[in-house]
């Protein structure tokens, strides 16, 4: 028998849109590529990352804060079309 649990601290990462904290497995990373944001999914895409919930609600807040601005250092607009065709995939995939 054994008494101790294993209690692994999970990676945190901030949500650019929301702004809250979670579990980094459950948010979807973002990387600028040629002037645009297009989610990493299997997490092995170079360059500065972003983190996102992987929901519309929180892609739109990013843009609206110009979080991307902030977390790719650059002036943009950056083009958010493939994270949102994204988003809206998963979305389905969720209903
Ligand atoms: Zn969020």
């Amino acid at each position: 028998m054994s008494g101790r649990t294993r209690v692994r601290a999970c990676p945190q990462r901030t949500c650019v849109g929301c702004r809250k904290r979670s579990d980094k497995p459950d948010l979807l990373r973002v990387v600028l590529s040629g002037g645009r944001c297009v989610p990493d999914l299997r997490g092995t895409l170079p360059g500065r990352g972003a983190y996102l919930h992987p929901m519309s609600i929180c892609l739109d807040q990013a843009v609206r804060r110009r979080a991307f601005n902030r977390a790719f250092r650059g002036p943009g607009p950056f083009d958010v079309t493939a994270l949102r065709r994204q988003m809206e995939q998963i979305e389905q995939a969720e209903t």
